[in-house]
């Protein structure tokens, strides 16, 4: 008999075993049993067609049309050879799909008109239409399908798998039976009390019916339970943390009246905005308290969110710790650093000459550093002579160690995973106060999952004298002669005086990777829109300097230049020395550059939406207005072209989030697939399951008061040992 954690090859042999290995990274009964079906396909109901994307291994379910065969003699040196070909035209009642079969000779007999099967293959293009080549296929009625599951499917459902041209889902079904058969009876973490409470199945049935429903019903209920796993296992995680935290102690790093941050604030060359200063008071209050800041601040882009984290971290400084400042990107932590030491004067020049006497150091530490500049920056981090530590994820490497951490900001939250935070807070003896900031809101089910363990304040106005941003998508399918229109547009800001971004969604040299998050990518359809491959900032740039835009002052600035040569561009920039910077994403997040005032978006629906909304942020930071052109050659009407439209028409970041939201994989928004692990949350919708996740929050609060380790369920601490990431459970115990 089998146990969730039995290897795999010890129930179903070697060879399979390989395959579910090298496929699809499955070794043991747990992760086939966690391989669920995507979706159920009924006998009668036949796989919508319409829906079929380019390039997806599909498994359809479909009926035979037509049949033709053709012979052709092909000409080769090796001498004449007849060519069979098969075409094979299946149909969904609405819809009909190709599929071509060279040479497939007795293979094909059994499809005759009015034959129901499953095909498998990846869809391809052939004259405009649709097509399957040389699929695979199954029979649904004698033939094939005595093999597949007739005798214990008198159910009217067929699980149908995520699958992949080796392994094909009537195999994975086949191989799901053979476990089901020998696999014990599946322990379950939840108390039966729990179970019946909220109306769950046992985990046992919930796995067996999730593979083999009789019908919809039994596949919702096991769906419902299983993601309720998922919820209790983020909720329980969250609510350990916040225990811990609270059980720790923070420092407390109360404001002095002769430090760092007075000084600083009677130089302030502008007035704080009234949110500004509410918050800061907030801050100053939690940082001075042995409770420990756990803070989520959002603003919308330009609100003013770095001013009132320094403050905060100089308050931290004045009492004799350091602060971090993790950004997400070298450009983005390198401008930090610059800008926070150019606010600060003289304040941050510490031990040189004209630093004035209270003064501190502020520190750089990113990936490509020379070994110099790093070793002198490592040594006034350890040594404590850096208060303010700037970096991105370099900053969490082993090696880095601070003398006394006593605050991590963290800027772009939404870049960083949950284990990342982590990992830097783990470099302090005492757990140091935390602040998260973003300007991507977030919806109410994502601050309940990824931060349910911080506190929320909003800084909701923009700093006076802002100006408003109009954005436009520029149609140029539709309007060829608008793009000239764009150039123009540019030529005539740089005329008087201002500057200009144009981002590009890939960096070329024949390379094909981009600079972008992928997960911040938009949904495939939108990557598959255009059949050429995406413009390239490197293609770009030189295109305009000798044409529509010659004579201006161009720079390039992507993520495989030099970091010197990077900086070089962007002071150049910053400097208005350069009118027009060609870029990838770099630019994305925090750039501040206030008299730019023309976004140019090439290729936009490659953008997700929430990239987009950063990237029209880098303009309308000065007092004269900003355009922002999103150029793309979506047909009008589609979806990738609807989304853009939907960009264009709001300026409201919460609106945009949520459209966001919708668009993501619910893995992605939880950070997960950048560490590299598989997602634990499969089923669990955060858009839909909000009701689910708000259950599951309260049941895991209720469970870990006065009892964080969770020793009186020891079956529910081992099964979320199982879950959670080795590295994240060992920050929870040494926490
Ligand atoms: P974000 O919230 O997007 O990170 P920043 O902190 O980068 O915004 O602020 C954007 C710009 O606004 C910066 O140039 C900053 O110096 C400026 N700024 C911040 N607060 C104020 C204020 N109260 N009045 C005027 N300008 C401000
Ligand atoms: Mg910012």
């Amino acid at each position: 008999m089998a146990k969730m954690t039995t290897p795999l090859v010890e129930v179903v042999g070697d060879r399979t075993a390989k395959l579910f290995s090298s496929s699809l990274q499955i070794e043991t009964v747990a992760d086939l049993l966690r391989h669920y079906p995507r979706r159920l396909a009924e006998r009668g109901e036949l796989t919508d067609l319409a829906s079929l994307r380019l390039d997806e291994d599909v498994t359809v379910l479909a009926e035979v049309r037509s049949i033709q065969n053709f012979s052709n003699f092909s000409r080769k040196s090796s001498g004449n050879r007849r060519l069979e070909r098969a075409e094979v035209i299946v149909g969904d009642g609405r819809g009909t799909l190709a599929l071509t079969f060279f040479n497939a000779g007795w293979k094909v007999r059994d499809l005759t008109v009015g034959t129901r099967a499953l095909f498998a293959g990846k869809v391809g293009e052939f004259r405009n239409k649709r097509q399957l080549v040389n699929p695979e296929f199954q029979l649904l009625v004698g033939g094939g399908f005595d093999d597949f599951q007739a005798d214990d499917f008198a159910n009217t459902v067929l699980p149908i798998y995520p699958a992949t041209a080796k392994l094909r889902s009537w195999t994975i079904a086949k191989t799901v039976d053979t476990v089901l058969a020998a696999l014990d009876r599946v322990p379950d973490p939840l108390s039966d009390e729990l179970l019946l409470g909220h109306r769950l199945l046992s985990l046992d049935a919930a796995l067996r019916q999730m593979h083999r429903p009789k019908d919809w019903a039994e596949w919702a209920a096991a769906k419902k339970r299983l993601k309720w796993d998922e919820a209790l296992g983020v909720q329980l995680a969250l609510a350990q943390r916040r225990m811990i935290s609270r059980a720790n102690p923070a420092t407390p790093r109360p404001p002095r009246a002769d430090g760092l941050l007075t000084t600083f604030d009677q130089r302030l060359p502008f007035e704080l905005t009234a949110g500004q200063r509410e918050v800061g008071r907030l801050l100053t209050e939690e940082l001075a308290s042995t409770q420990g800041m756990q803070r989520l601040l959002q603003g919308e882009v330009g609100s003013g969110k770095t001013i009132v984290a320094l403050r905060a971290m100089l308050q931290v400084v004045d009492a004799g710790g350091q602060a971090a400042l993790l950004a997400p990107t070298e450009v983005l932590a390198t401008q930090h650093a610059r800008s926070i030491e150019l606010m600060l004067g003289e304040l941050a020049q510490a031990g040189r000459l004209g630093g004035s006497e209270n003064a501190t150091r502020v520190a750089l530490l990113t990936g490509s550093l020379p070994t110099k500049a790093r070793r002198a920056a490592l040594l006034d981090v350890a040594g404590g002579a850096a208060g303010i530590v700037v970096g991105t994820h370099a900053l969490i490497q082993e090696h880095v160690s601070f003398a006394e951490l006593g605050f991590v900001v963290v800027d772009e939250q939404h870049r960083f995973g949950v284990e990342q935070r982590d990992a830097l807070r783990g470099k302090a003896e005492r757990p140091p106060h935390l602040l998260v900031m973003t300007a991507t809101p977030i919806p109410r089910t994502v601050a309940m999952t990824v931060f349910g363990d911080l506190e929320t304040s909003v800084l909701s106005e923009l700093p006076k004298g802002r100006s408003p941003i109009s954005t436009s998508v520029v149609g140029v399918r539709e309007h060829p002669a608008w793009l000239a229109r764009v150039w123009q547009r540019i030529i005539e800001e740089v005329g008087s005086g201002h500057q200009a971004f144009i981002v590009c969604p890939r960096i070329g040299d024949g390379q094909p990777e981009s600079d972008s998050d992928p997960d911040d990518a938009p949904p495939e359809e939108a990557q598959a829109s255009t059949r050429r491959s995406p413009l390239a900032a490197t293609e770009v740039i030189t295109m305009l300097a000798d044409g529509a835009l010659a004579g201006l002052r161009l720079g390039l600035l992507h993520g495989r230049l030099a970091p010197d040569e990077k900086d070089r561009v962007m002071s150049a920039f910053s400097a208005g020395d350069l009118d027009v910077l060609v870029s990838t994403t770099v630019v994305e997040v925090g750039v501040d550059v206030p008299n730019a005032t023309v976004m140019v978006v090439l290729d936009a629906e490659r953008f997700g939406v929430s990239q987009l909304h950063q990237l029209r942020g880098r303009i309308g930071r000065g007092s004269a207005a900003g355009v922002c052109l999103l150029v793309t050659e979506t047909p009008e009407g589609s979806p990738s072209r609807e989304r853009l439209d939907a960009v264009a028409a709001t300026s409201d970041g919460f609106e945009l989030a949520q459209l966001d939201l919708e668009q993501r994989r619910e893995g992605d928004v939880l950070g997960a697939s950048q560490s590299g692990r598989r997602s634990q949350l499969k089923l669990l919708s955060l858009l839909r399951d909000a009701e689910i996740i708000a259950e599951a929050r309260d049941v895991a609060n209720d469970l870990v008061v006065g009892d964080h380790l969770l020793r009186k369920h020891p079956e529910l601490a081992a099964w979320l040992a199982s879950l959670v990431d080795q590295s994240q459970v060992d920050f929870l115990e040494k926490a």
